[in-house]
């Protein structure tokens, strides 16, 4: 069957998301950095409405209603704002708009496994830029390709950087690049930058402002770790007019539904509930951090709504296991080149209790 595929195509591994635990199962669920609080009441009552008047229409292609919350949210014309069903929508239009077979996409690593795929699957090359030892960015993030890479099946030299990822905070890690570094790494480099937002609420701080100064700063935000509505699907991207309306011709023309288009336009406007339950998840992160750390592990300053907890002497994979037979789902990442850890994403006070409380036991049980 696989000759039928497109040979690229049968040749990647695509992306794997997190696990998902069996309908039924009763488990704590903190490895994927879903919000452990219910969205806002507003988002509830808005679909209500939208399911009764709506949906024998198409949903508006432009989803003009979100805009207009968003781009008063965020102080930004709406023509630059382009919605998507859920972030990874829009990396994949992003991709598709300026990165062409051959070409060259640059994101740090290691970071967000999705980049790579989507470049893949673009038949693109990922060109991986090491995060320093304290997850800072080193120089040659900005750089611009000298001698380029060899594309294996014509052996030519394809230098063209199209494209940059950034996330920001950064996943696994939680760290975040300054602001400051950010704008001096736009003026390097030859091509457009993507800051990848998924997680700012929880951080304080954004490039959304610096869209207006440069047309290489792509912002792009999601609904579904702040906002609490990762099922519903939806996200934004920032950028400049011009952009916005190439990539319109590359989205789907009808990316987002009605029914979530109503949603998310109820949760931006409720930013009281935002604020109440991002102060929340911090104040139970910082807690998770000094907990953990307490118990041995090292754990990275976070800015996100999960901490990032490696062991010098450990290992942490049995961990994993220990948690996983208890109920509790965390996500083992092992990064080749640089290392294994735990991304624990921060559940509500009684969840992340009821984690640390498993570590500790399983320490105490090792020590024995
Ligand atoms: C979760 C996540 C996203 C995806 O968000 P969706 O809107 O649910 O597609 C994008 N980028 C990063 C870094 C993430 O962690």
């Amino acid at each position: 069957m696989k000759s039928y595929v497109r040979s690229d195509i049968a040749a990647i591994r695509g992306y794997a998301s997190g696990e998902q635990p069996k309908a039924g199962e009763q488990v704590i669920k903190l490895n994927t950095n879903e919000n452990p609080y219910p969205p806002s009441e507003a988002v509830f009552e808005a679909i209500r409405r939208s399911a009764d008047a709506r949906l024998s229409r198409y949903p508006d292609p432009f989803a003009s209603e979100f805009r207009a919350a968003a781009a008063a949210l965020h102080n930004v014309p709406e023509n630059t704002i382009l919605c998507g069903n859920g972030s990874d929508d829009l990396l994949t239009i992003l991709t598709r708009t300026f990165v062409a077979s051959g070409e060259l996409l640059r994101l740090p690593y290691p970071s967000y496994v999705l980049y790579k795929t989507l470049a893949e699957l673009q038949g693109a090359f990922a060109e991986e830029v090491r995060f320093n030892d304290d997850w800072s960015l080193p120089s040659a993030f900005s750089r611009t390709p000298e001698v380029g890479l060899v594309d294996p099946k014509t052996a030519k030299r394809e230098n063209r950087l199209q494209l940059t990822f950034l996330p920001n905070p950064n996943s696994p890690s939680g760290t975040v690049v300054p602001k400051e570094q950010i704008t001096r790494v736009v003026e390097r480099l030859p091509c457009p930058i993507v800051i990848d937002e998924a997680y700012a609420d929880f951080a304080g701080i954004s490039c959304a402002d610096l869209v207006a100064t440069s047309p290489k700063v792509i912002v792009t935000r999601t609904l579904s770790k702040s906002y609490a509505l990762a099922g519903l699907r939806f996200g934004y991207c920032i950028a400049h007019p011009e952009l916005i309306s190439q990539m319109n011709k590359v989205k789907d023309s009808y990316n987002c539904d009605a029914i979530s288009i109503a949603a998310a336009t109820a949760a931006i406007l409720d930013q009281e509930w935002l604020t109440a339950t991002t102060q929340k998840i911090v104040a139970t992160r910082e807690r998770m951090e000094t907990s953990m750390q307490q118990l041995g592990f090292r754990v990275v300053k976070s800015f996100a709504n999960f901490t990032w907890n490696t062991h010098d002497s450990i290992p942490v994979r049995p961990i994993y296991e220990h948690l996983k037979s208890h109920g509790i789902l965390v996500r083992y990442m092992d990064y080749p080149q640089w290392g294994d850890g735990l991304r624990i994403s921060v559940g509500t006070d009684e969840q992340t209790d009821r984690c640390i409380e498993l570590v500790e036991q399983y320490l105490t049980t090792q020590k024995q």
